[in-house]
Parts: structure tokens; C-alpha cells; sequence
């Protein structure tokens, strides 16, 4: 049995629909009184959005359910589903452990909880009976004040080790902030945190080459390779990897089409820039998505050959920033 790795994907949106609509249930959540049945949820939540802010909405919803006290419930089945329907051997989960804090503390209260959100998301990715492996990357935000996100990598490097790396995302805004957000990933690699940030996902705008200096790989970046090419030799040189989601693409309105994806991988190819396939939000796209069906879509639609599918697969465990051992193939 092969087995996977996946490098990108976002603990709000890892948990497949039924399993967060049992959890609304059993809360009897007010947001119920819009989905009297699962189906009109399902259909909610999986449906594709015209723009990434209108994804990131829903997701904001999920983050806010998964609060301290509900997180050993929704990181178990997140991890049993990965191990039992996608044979993931290696999972980097990632989040805002801000986020996930309580609402209704005023900010300072709320930035001291969050050593506490990640220590219990630790204590819970390890079911024994799943085999797996889960490391975490904590996310900055961009829509965030610059002490908030500094007290997110605080967190990262007081919990390195289970926290293997920090990413920067939420909406592709505030770009006059790019100075600010590299001085912290630079901060973040000089104390061994490995380092991504989503760039290039919407378009080429917010990929400024300041960023291949510390970056170890890049969320999506599929744009590098659509609008930049020329950027592509750096990329190469500093052996930053591509993490490329592919149904998300078509989720979240940034591509049509898979068959889009043919000139991004073949671009790659030819610059020798890494590409791992990674799923993003699978529980936010039409089931069933799982790592090993993006591998078999990129198949159907001609944008990979059979015979590169073995030296993608294994980038997910070259690339990865906390795993240690071999490939169980
Ligand atoms: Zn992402």
C-alpha cells in the first residue's frame, strides 16, 4: 500500500462536512436554523466560491467552533480519516492558534491562550490507534496587527518541535506590509522554524522576490510559473518548493479548469523547481476529496504522466519540514 504525505492543509477546513455538521447538532448551533438538513449544509459549504475572500468566510466560521474545549474532538477525527481513507502517513497540519481563542477575552487574555490552543492541539494528534504522523505549521495572518502575529511566532518557537514551521496567510491584501511580514519569517528560520507563506494563489501581484531569500517552500504560488516564468530559475536555485492544491483552485475561483494546471507543472518541470501535490481544505470541496484522488484527478486531466506520479509523491516527504524516517511505500 503506498502511502502519502501532505504538506498544506488548514485545520479549518481538514474536517469533511458530516463530521462538523454532527458537531452543530449536537451544540444545537443557531446556524441550524439555515440547514434544517444536512444535504442544504453540504451544498453550502462545498460549493464553489466566486473569490477567495468569499471562501475564507466559511472558513472563519469553523475556526471559531474548533475553541479550546471542542478541539480534542474535531483533531481525533481529522486524524483517524487521513490514516483510514487517504493512507496519509505524514500530515503538517496548519492554523491561527489566534483564532481559535476565546472571542469574548479582550485581546491580551486571548494572546495568552494561545500556548494553550496549541499544546492541547498537540496532545490530541496523536491517537494511538492511527499510525500517523502530524506535525504543525502556525499561520500569520494578514489581515492581523504586527503584535499579534509577532506573538504567533512566540508561540511557534516556544513549541518547536511538534510546531515544525510558521506560514502567512488569510486574503491577499495589505501588501504594503511585505517588509514587515519577511523581517518576521527571517526571525522565524534564525530559530529553526522552516518557513511558507501563501503567495501567488490569486495572481502574480503579491509574489515580490524578496521572499525566495526565506522561504523554504510557498502555499500555491501558481502563478510564479503562469504570469512570472522568469522567476522560476531562483525558485530552482534556492530549492523553494511549489505546494500545489488543485481542486482549491477551482474552489476558491482562481482556475476553471484542472487542465490549467498543465502549463504550472510543466513549467516546473523544466526549471527543476519541486512541486507537492497537497489538498489545502479538503472537507470544503465535493467529497470525496482526498490527497490520493487529487493525484488520480492531475492523471485524468493530462496534467501529469502516470510515470511522474512516483517523484511527485515522494516530494511530499522531500519537502516536508518535520519528517524524519522513510517513505513506507
Ligand atoms: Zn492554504
Amino acid at each position: 500500500m503506498t502511502l502519502y504525505a501532505d504538506l498544506h492543509r488548514h485545520l479549518g477546513g481538514a474536517l469533511h462536512p458530516r463530521i462538523i455538521y454532527k458537531f452543530l447538532q449536537r451544540q444545537d448551533h443557531k446556524v441550524l436554523s439555515y440547514f434544517p438538513d444536512y444535504d442544504g449544509f453540504y451544498n453550502w459549504f462545498t460549493r464553489p466560491c466566486r473569490t477567495l475572500e468569499e471562501f475564507v468566510k466559511i472558513h472563519s466560521l469553523v475556526e471559531e467552533l474548533q475553541s479550546l474545549e471542542h478541539l480534542p474532538y474535531f483533531c481525533l477525527r481529522l486524524c483517524r480519516g487521513a490514516y483510514t481513507f487517504e493512507n496519509l502517513q505524514y500530515l503538517e497540519l496548519r492554523y491561527n492558534p489566534f483564532f481559535r481563542t476565546d472571542h469574548d477575552l479582550p485581546t491580551p487574555k486571548r494572546l495568552g491562550q494561545m500556548n494553550l490552543i496549541v499544546e492541547v492541539i498537540t496532545a490530541n494528534l496523536r491517537p494511538a490507534e492511527y499510525p500517523i504522523t502530524v506535525k504543525q505549521i502556525l499561520c500569520f495572518d494578514r489581515r492581523l496587527p504586527k503584535n499579534i502575529n509577532e506573538a504567533i511566532l512566540k508561540v511557534a518557537q516556544d513549541n518547536l518541535g511538534p510546531v515544525v514551521g510558521v506560514d502567512l496567510a488569510g486574503p491577499e491584501i495589505n501588501t504594503e506590509k511585505t517588509e514587515e511580514w519577511i523581517k518576521l519569517m527571517a526571525r522565524a528560520r534564525a530559530s529553526g522554524l522552516k518557513t511558507t507563506c501563501h503567495l501567488g494563489e490569486t495572481s502574480v501581484d503579491n509574489v515580490d522576490p524578496r521572499y525566495f531569500s526565506i522561504l523554504d517552500r510557498i502555499g500555491h504560488g501558481i502563478h510564479i510559473p503562469l504570469a512570472k516564468p522568469e522567476y522560476l530559475k531562483e525558485l530552482a536555485k534556492r530549492q523553494i518548493t511549489l505546494e500545489v492544491c488543485p481542486t482549491s483552485y477551482r474552489q476558491t475561483g482562481v482556475l476553471k479548469d484542472f487542465s490549467d494546471l498543465r502549463t504550472v507543472f510543466a513549467r516546473c518541470k523544466d526549471a527543476g523547481v519541486a512541486v507537492a501535490v497537497c489538498t489545502d481544505n479538503p472537507g470544503r470541496n465535493p467529497a470525496p476529496c482526498t490527497l490520493p484522488g487529487e493525484y488520480e484527478r492531475l492523471i485524468d486531466h493530462d496534467v501529469i504522466d502516470f510515470g511522474d506520479l512516483k517523484e511527485i509523491q515522494n516530494e511530499g516527504f522531500r519537502s516536508a519540514f518535520g519528517f524524519v524516517g522513510s517513505a513506507r511505500h
